[in-house]
C-alpha cells in the first residue's frame, strides 16, 4: 500500500547512539541536553535567533495565542488543517474567516481589511503546503491596524522567502514536527519569534509557568518534549538535505507527468525557496476527484483530501461562507510524496489519473 506520506526512519544504529546516552544520564525529559542540542542545531540550520522546541504543533499555536494575549476575534484562513482553527476555538477565540487566493490557496490579503472589527486582535495565517503567504502585505495590514500576526508554518520546514527562513516572519511562527511532516521528531513542534521577551514568556508557559521549583510567574501548560523525541530530531536533521533534494525531484516529476492532465497545480510565491513538501492537484470537479480517489484506492494507493472540509464548515462553527475555499477544498487531492517514493510509482499514479480523464 502506498499512502500520501510515509514517515522517514533513519538507520536504527544512529538513533541507538543517542539512546545509549539517555540511559547513561537517566535524564528523560524536562529541558534535557538533547532538547537543548536540538534547539541549537535547528536555530543554526534554519538561521534563526530564537526557537523553542515543544511537544507538538497544536500546543505551539495555543502557547503563541496566550503569549501574545490575544482576545476576541482572530482573522484566519478556512483552508488549512483543522488544528489551525480548533486551537483558536479551544482558547476561547473567535475565528473570522477570510477567503483564500485561488492560485495559492493561502489567505487573500486583499480581503483581510474588510473583516477587521474593533474586536480583532490578530491575523493567523497558514502557509499552505509550505508555500508562503504574501507576508509583506499581511504585515503592512497588521501594522496599520495594530494587530498581531501568527503564522502556522507547520508545512514549512526548509522553506525560505527572499533567502530567509519563512519561520522568521510574523510576531510568532509555529511549526509541527509530527511524523507526517517533512522534518519530524515523531511528535513535536516549535514556536519561533524575534522577540526575546516573548521567547521568555513562552519558555515559562511550556513548563507550567515555573520560575523555580516552588515559584510561578504566570499560568502555564505542559508543552515540553522529551529526550527521545529530540534524539529522533537530531538524527533526522542529518538526513534532511537528502530528503529535501529527493522531494524536489519527485515534485518536478509529478508536474511533468501531469502536463496533459486537466488540473491546476500550485502557484509558488518564491520557487527558489520552496520545500516541495506537498503535491496538491486541483481537479475540475468533485466527481472527477472521487473517480481519481477510487481508481487509486483499488490499486492500493491512498491519496488524501488535504484540505477538506473547508474549515468554516466545521460542525461547531458553520456560520460564515468562503466560496473559494469551499469550492477548492472539494476538488483538491494531495498525491503521495515521501523520501523513497519511486519514479515508477509516480508514473503509475499518473497513468491512473490520465485514464480517469480520458474515460
Ligand atoms: C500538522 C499540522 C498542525 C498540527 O501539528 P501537530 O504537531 O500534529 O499538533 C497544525 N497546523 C497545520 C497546518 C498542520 O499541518
Amino acid at each position: 500500500m502506498i499512502s500520501v506520506t510515509k514517515p522517514f526512519l533513519p538507520p536504527i544504529e544512529e538513533y541507538q547512539e543517542y539512546i545509549q546516552g539517555i540511559w547513561q544520564r537517566n535524564w528523560l525529559t524536562n529541558n534535557g541536553p538533547l532538547v537543548n542540542q536540538l534547539e541549537l542545531e535547528l536555530k543554526d540550520y534554519l538561521g534563526l535567533k530564537h526557537l523553542l522546541y515543544l511537544s507538538n504543533g497544536t500546543i505551539a499555536l495555543q502557547i503563541a495565542f496566550k503569549a501574545l494575549g490575544l482576545s476576541g476575534e482572530v482573522i484566519t484562513t478556512p483552508f488549512s488543517y483543522v488544528a489551525t482553527v480548533s486551537s483558536l476555538v479551544w482558547e476561547g477565540l473567535k475565528p473570522v474567516f477570510v477567503d483564500v487566493d485561488p492560485d495559492s490557496l493561502n489567505i487573500d490579503p486583499k480581503k483581510i481589511e474588510a473583516a477587521i472589527t474593533p474586536n480583532t486582535s490578530a491575523i493567523l495565517a497558514t502557509h499552505v503546503y509550505g508555500n508562503p503567504c504574501e507576508v509583506d502585505k499581511i504585515q503592512k495590514i497588521a501594522n496599520k491596524h495594530g494587530l498581531k500576526v501568527v503564522y502556522d508554518a507547520a508545512h514549512c520546514f526548509g522553506t525560505t522567502y527572499k533567502g530567509k527562513s519563512i519561520f522568521g516572519y510574523g510576531d510568532i511562527s509555529t511549526t509541527s514536527f509530527h511524523a507526517t511532516k517533512i522534518f519530524h521528531t515523531i511528535e513535536g513542534g516549535a514556536v519561533i519569534t524575534q522577540d526575546a521577551e516573548l521567547l521568555r514568556k513562552m519558555a515559562l508557559m511550556r513548563n507550567f509557568g515555573h520560575t523555580g521549583p516552588t515559584t510561578f510567574e504566570d499560568v502555564g501548560i505542559n508543552g515540553k518534549n522529551s529526550e527521545f523525541h529530540a534524539a529522533m530530531g537530531l538524527v533526522n536533521l542529518r538526513h534532511i538535505e537528502a530528503i529535501l533534494k529527493s522531494r524536489k525531484e519527485q515534485w518536478l516529476l509529478y508536474r511533468e507527468l501531469f502536463r496533459d492532465l486537466d488540473a491546476q497545480t500550485l502557484d509558488l510565491l518564491d520557487p527558489e525557496g520552496y520545500n516541495y513538501s506537498y503535491f496538491p492537484l486541483i481537479l475540475p470537479n468533485e466527481q472527477i476527484l472521487e473517480k481519481c480517489v477510487d481508481i487509486l484506492q483499488v490499486n492500493y494507493i491512498i491519496p488524501r483530501r488535504y484540505f477538506y472540509p473547508s474549515l468554516n464548515q466545521l460542525p461547531y462553527l458553520n456560520t460564515q461562507t468562503t466560496p473559494i475555499s469551499e469550492d477548492y477544498s472539494r476538488r483538491v487531492l494531495c498525491l503521495p510524496l515521501f523520501h523513497d517514493l519511486s519514479a515508477e510509482t509516480q508514473q503509475m499514479i499518473a497513468r491512473f489519473l490520465l485514464r480517469v480523464q480520458n474515460n
